[in-house]
C-alpha cells in the first residue's frame, strides 16, 4: 500500500476532481475550491490534574462558505493532523451542498487521546480550545459539532465557554454556535442517532433498488461509538442480523446474530466489548472476511484499502465513517460488483439534523422526534435519488455522481454571486 493511497487530503481532492472533470466545472471555481479558505493551527496550554501544564495542538480548517456558514465536527484523536482536517473540511463542503442545507464546510480537532484523560482535564482542554478559537467560530460564521472522540458533553462545554464571552442580554442568541448539544442545553431530538438514522434511510433506498429485504439481511459494523452503535441498534430493530462489530481494541462475532440490546447494555456500563458473553472474539483480519449483505465502516478513515478489499464479501459498503475506503480499494470493490454508498451521502444525517438544531436554536423552537425523523428522511432520500439519477444518466459511480450533484449547486451559487470585487 503506497503512502499516496492513504493521504486523506489527496484522496479527497482526487474524488471531487473526478467529478469536476466529468461535468466540466468552470476552471475558476475549481481554482477556488482547490484549497481551504482558512487553516488555523493553535497551541494552547491546559492545566493537568497533577498541577502540570501541557501544551496541546488544535486545528480548525474552513474549506468553503459560498453556501452558508462553515460547518463541521471537532475530532479528539492522537492521529489528528492538518491533512486529515483539510480532507474532512473539504468533504463537509460537498456533504452540505449535496444535502441542500445552507452551510459550507469546515472541520477541527485536537491531537491527543481523550481516553487517557479525566473528565476535568477534558473539560479544561475543551474550554481552552474554544477560547483559543475565539471569534473564528460563531452561530453565523462557523458551527462545530461532535466527531470522533467528542460528544454532546463536549459541545455543551464549548457552547458554555463561547456564551460566557457575551453579556447576559445577548448570551442566548449565540447558543447555535455548536450543534450536537444535549437536549437540556439546546440540542435537538434525534441528533444523537442522526448519522446512523440517515445511513439506514439510504440503505432502505438502496435495498428497494436492489430487491434486498433488510429484515432478512446480515450486517457487519466496524466501530461501536456514536455512529456504529446507533446503526447496530436501528438495523437490529428492523430485523437485520448484526453478525459482528468491533472497537479499537476488540472485534466480536456471532454467526446467529449478536443480541444488540444486551450488548448496548453491557457496553454502556463501561465493560469491555471483548468480554461480552454473547459473541466470540476474532482478529481484525477475520473481521473483514465475514460474508454479509451490508458492511458498515463506522470508525475512521483508510480502513478498506488495497490490502483487505479483495477479501471483502458483501453487497454494499455504507460509509458511516468519513473516507473509510481508499480510491484504490474503491476501484477493487467496483470490480467485485460491490456497491458503495459514499460518505458524503451516507453519513450526512448528522449534519442534516445539526442544521435542524441550528434552525430550532434560531427560532427558539423544540421539534418532536417524529418531525425530526420525518424531515431527515425526506431530505436524505431526496439526495439519494438525485445521486442515483445522476449515476444512471452519466454511468458513473455513486461517489462521482454525489460529487457532481454537490458541485452543481456550488457552481450555480458562484455563477450567480461571482467573487467580490
Ligand atoms: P466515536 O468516537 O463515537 O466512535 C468511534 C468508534 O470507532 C469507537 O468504537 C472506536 O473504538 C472505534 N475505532 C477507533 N479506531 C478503530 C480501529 N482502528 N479499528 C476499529 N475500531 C476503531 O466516533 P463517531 O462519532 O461514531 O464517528 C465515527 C466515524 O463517523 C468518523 O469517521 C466520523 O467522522 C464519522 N461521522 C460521525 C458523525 C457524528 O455525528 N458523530 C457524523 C458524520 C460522520
Amino acid at each position: 500500500m503506497s503512502q499516496s493511497e492513504i493521504n486523506l487530503y489527496e484522496s479527497a481532492v482526487r474524488q471531487w476532481n473526478a467529478a469536476a472533470d466529468l461535468m466540466a466545472l468552470e476552471p475558476w471555481i475549481r481554482t477556488i475550491l482547490g484549497q481551504p479558505k482558512n487553516e488555523l493551527m493553535i497551541h494552547f496550554p491546559v492545566r493537568m490534574d497533577n498541577g502540570d501544564y501541557r501544551l496541546f495542538k488544535g486545528y480548525r480548517v474552513q474549506h468553503n462558505n459560498i453556501l452558508g456558514p462553515y460547518k463541521g465536527g471537532i475530532r479528539y484523536h492522537p492521529d489528528v493532523h492538518i491533512d486529515e482536517v483539510k480532507a474532512l473540511a473539504t468533504w463537509m463542503t460537498f456533504k452540505c451542498s449535496l444535502s441542500g442545507i445552507p452551510f459550507g464546510g469546515a472541520k477541527g480537532g485536537v491531537q491527543f487521546d481523550p481516553k487517557q484523560h479525566s473528565e476535568g482535564e477534558l473539560r479544561r482542554l475543551t474550554r481552552r480550545f474554544t477560547h483559543a478559537l475565539g471569534t473564528n467560530i460563531g452561530p453565523e460564521y462557523d458551527i462545530p459539532a461532535p466527531d470522533m472522540g467528542t460528544n454532546a458533553e463536549t459541545m455543551v462545554w464549548m457552547m458554555d465557554t463561547f456564551l460566557n464571552a457575551f453579556s447576559a442580554q445577548n448570551r442566548y442568541s449565540q447558543s447555535g454556535v455548536v450543534t450536537g448539544k444535549s437536549i437540556e442545553c439546546g440540542g435537538s431530538e434525534g441528533r444523537d442517532k442522526a448519522t446512523a438514522q440517515g445511513a439506514v434511510f439510504t440503505l432502505e433506498e438502496w435495498a428497494s433498488d436492489n430487491n434486498v429485504d433488510l429484515s432478512k439481511a446480515t450486517t457487519v459494523i466496524q466501530g461501536f461509538g456514536n455512529a456504529g452503535s446507533w446503526a447496530a441498534r436501528l438495523l437490529h430493530e428492523r430485523g437485520t442480523k448484526v453478525l459482528a462489530t468491533c472497537n479499537s481494541r476488540d472485534a466480536i462475532y456471532n454467526d446467529k446474530g449478536i443480541d444488540v440490546p444486551a450488548l448496548l447494555d453491557w457496553y454502556d456500563q463501561g465493560r469491555e466489548l471483548g468480554h461480552f458473553g454473547g459473541a466470540e472474539t476474532i482478529s481484525m483480519e477475520d473481521f473483514w472476511k465475514i460474508k454479509c449483505d451490508l458492511l458498515l465502516p463506522a470508525a475512521l478513515e483508510n480502513q478498506i484499502t488495497s490490502r483487505n478489499a479483495e477479501a471483502i464479501r458483501t453487497r454494499v459498503v455504507a460509509e458511516l465513517a468519513n473516507g473509510p475506503v481508499t480510491p484504490a480499494a474503491d476501484r477493487m470493490l467496483a470490480s467485485q460488483g460491490i456497491d458503495v454508498i459514499p460518505d458524503i451521502l451516507c453519513n450526512s444525517g448528522g449534519v442534516i439534523v445539526s442544521y435542524f438544531e441550528w434552525v430550532q436554536n434560531k427560532k427558539s423552537e423544540n421539534w418532536e422526534l417524529e418531525d425530526v425523523d420525518q424531515k431527515l428522511s425526506k431530505r436524505i432520500r431526496k439526495a439519494y435519488r438525485a445521486v442515483a439519477a445522476y449515476r444512471d444518466q452519466a454511468r458513473v459511480s455513486d461517489r462521482t455522481a454525489a460529487y457532481c450533484v454537490a458541485l452543481r449547486r456550488i457552481q450555480a451559487a458562484y455563477r450567480q454571486r461571482q467573487i467580490f470585487p
